[in-house]
This record gives structure tokens, C-alpha cells and sequence, in this order.
């Protein structure tokens, strides 16, 4: 089996590099931050000191970085970059959810230089990630494509390919556009409830029974103490920030900008979020949006 090189060892990135590891790929860590990176030796991985330490003798780089400005940094810098770094023929594959213009931009860089290439930027959260469960939205040659699967297998249970370079990126932030209407939508309706009487768990066994169900409501309900293992029930830790939702919601309202698309549900939650981050919340998970429709707050 071929070696990896993974960058980026948060909520997402830690997860996937465990379950490649778990079926006995070679990988080589590294994260700008070494406490992510420490923990994972005990499942067997490497832990680089440097971007050229990590992709020594690999033949494929999985990135999972926060943003645009990181992503382009860890392909394009001048110094050390991974476009420069990897020899013609290595397989990169970024799973960060970045603009379609810098996707398209680090893939044509990649290109130009022998590397093969794919965005895949996932859905499925941490838990996902965790169990191996996640979608992956490509964009990228069906060849390049195939090259990627056996590794998107280990990861996660849906290779989807969206088309060329960048449409995993545009497929994503249409998808996180939605997600954020329906998680808010989903937390008025159980405030609404609550502030009229309900239990929010009775409630939510309602709607899940009703045409109001939802994947926030199914697997990531916003009210703490309503399901086990969601973010709500460990103080909105530990999943997907709202700063990272307000990046995506800004990226899909560049995007509508672009294509003069009208997004007025997509807009508005863009605006729920901002303020949401204003309030000190950027950190928590993006279902703590909840606490911004509470009296109390
Ligand atoms: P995170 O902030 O927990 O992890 C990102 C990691 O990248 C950090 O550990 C950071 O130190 C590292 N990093 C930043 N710049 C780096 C560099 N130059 N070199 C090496 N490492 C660097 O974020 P996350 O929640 O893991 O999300 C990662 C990506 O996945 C984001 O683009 C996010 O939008 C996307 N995503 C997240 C979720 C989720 O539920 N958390 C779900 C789907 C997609």
C-alpha cells in the first residue's frame, strides 16, 4: 500500500487520518498546530515536523484545511509549497471546503506540474468523519477520480463526482447554504414549540414523524440533552464551528454574486451567523445558532 501525507488534524482531518490507518495505509501528519498531530502516533501514524518531512516518498497528499488562504499557502507558497514539493505523477487530493476559484486555481497549478488532482470537500460532520460515513463532493477528471477512491473509500460511503475541477467546491457550498436554512429553521421550530409548552424531545419525535424532517433535525438536533451524542449535549463542541459555516455561507453568497443567482433564505442566514459570531459564539457549533432565537440571550 502506498504512503500518505495528511495535512490539517482538526475535528475533520484527525478522524479521516485515523480510519486510513485502520486499513494499514502509511500516513505521514502534519498540522501547523503538533498537539493535533501528537495523539495520532498512538494509532500508528508519522508525525512530520514539516510539509517536505510529511510528503517524503508519498505518492498522495490528502488536505483538510479551514480555508482559501490556507489551502492556497500549503500548494502555492513560494517556499515549500506542495506544488513545488510533489513529483509529477503524485495524486492530491483537498477536501477543504475552499472558493471554486481557488480550487480551480490549486488544481490548475497541480496540473501544470504532472500532479493529479481532485477537490473533494465533504458532508457528514465530525461524526461522519469519525465513522467513516462521509460524502465526498468531487470535482476533478474521472481519472484523477479513480486514482482518489480507494482512499475516499476508507474515509467515508459516497464518492459523488460533480464534474470539473471546482464543482466539488461549488457542490459543497450549495449544500452548507442549505444546511444552514434548514438548522435554523429547524431550531425556531423547536424554540416556537418550547416557548408554547413542548418538550423539544417530544417535539422532535414529532416532526421526525412529520414533513418537517430534516438532517439537522435527524442526526444533529440543536437542543442540548435531545440526543446523546450530538454537539448540543457537550456544550456545542467539538463540530463544526460558526465561524466555518459563516466562511461557507460567505462563499456561496460570492458564488450567487458571480452567477447573479438570488439566494434570499441563504443570505439571511449569513446574517444570522455574523451576528451569531458577534455574540462570542464563533467557536461553538454552528447548532449553538439556537441560543440566538433563546429570551434568556
Ligand atoms: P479545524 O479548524 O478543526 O481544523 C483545521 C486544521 O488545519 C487546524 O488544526 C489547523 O491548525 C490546520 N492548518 C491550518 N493551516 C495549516 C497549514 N498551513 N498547514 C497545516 N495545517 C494547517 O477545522 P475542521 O472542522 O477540521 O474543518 C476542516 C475543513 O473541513 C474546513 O474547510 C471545513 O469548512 C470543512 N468541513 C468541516 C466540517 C465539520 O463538521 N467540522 C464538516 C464538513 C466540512
Amino acid at each position: 500500500m502506498g504512503s500518505i501525507a495528511f495535512f490539517g488534524c482538526g475535528n475533520m482531518g484527525a478522524p479521516m487520518a485515523r480510519n486510513l490507518l485502520k486499513v494499514g495505509f502509511t500516513v505521514r501528519v502534519f498540522d501547523l498546530n503538533p498537539a493535533l498531530t501528537a495523539p495520532l502516533s498512538a494509532d500508528g501514524a508519522i508525525v512530520a515536523g514539516s510539509p517536505a518531512d510529511a510528503v517524503a516518498g508519498a505518492d498522495t497528499v490528502i488536505t483538510m484545511l479551514p480555508h482559501d488562504a490556507a489551502v492556497r499557502a500549503v500548494y502555492l507558497a513560494e517556499q515549500g509549497g506542495l506544488v513545488d514539493l510533489l513529483s509529477a505523477g503524485t495524486l492530491a487530493i483537498d477536501c477543504s471546503t475552499v472558493s471554486p476559484e481557488c480550487a480551480r486555481e490549486v488544481s490548475a497549478a497541480a496540473h501544470g506540474r504532472g500532479i493529479a488532482m481532485i477537490d473533494a470537500p465533504v458532508s457528514g460532520g465530525v461524526a461522519g468523519a469519525a465513522a467513516a460515513t462521509l460524502s465526498f463532493l468531487c470535482g476533478g477528471s474521472a481519472d484523477d477520480l479513480e486514482r482518489a477512491r480507494p482512499f475516499l473509500a476508507a474515509m467515508g460511503k459516497n464518492t459523488l463526482h460533480a464534474g470539473s475541477a471546482g464543482a466539488g467546491a461549488v457542490a459543497k457550498i450549495c449544500n452548507n447554504m442549505l444546511l444552514a436554512v434548514h438548522m435554523i429553521g429547524t431550531c425556531e421550530a423547536l424554540q416556537l414549540g418550547a416557548d408554547n409548552g413542548l418538550d423539544p424531545k417530544v417535539l422532535s419525535d414529532i416532526l421526525l414523524k412529520s414533513s418537517g424532517r430534516n438532517w439537522s433535525l435527524e442526526l444533529y438536533n440543536p437542543w442540548p440533552g435531545v440526543m446523546e451524542n450530538s454537539a448540543a449535549s457537550r456544550g456545542y463542541t467539538g463540530g463544526f464551528q460558526t465561524d466555518l459555516m459563516n466562511k461557507d455561507l460567505g462563499l456561496a453568497m460570492e458564488a450567487a454574486l458571480h452567477s447573479k443567482s438570488a439566494t434570499p433564505m441563504g443570505a439571511l442566514a449569513k446574517q444570522l451567523y455574523a451576528l451569531h459570531a458577534t455574540h462570542g459564539h464563533g467557536k461553538l457549533d454552528f447548532s449553538s445558532i439556537l441560543t440566538l432565537l433563546q429570551k434568556e440571550n
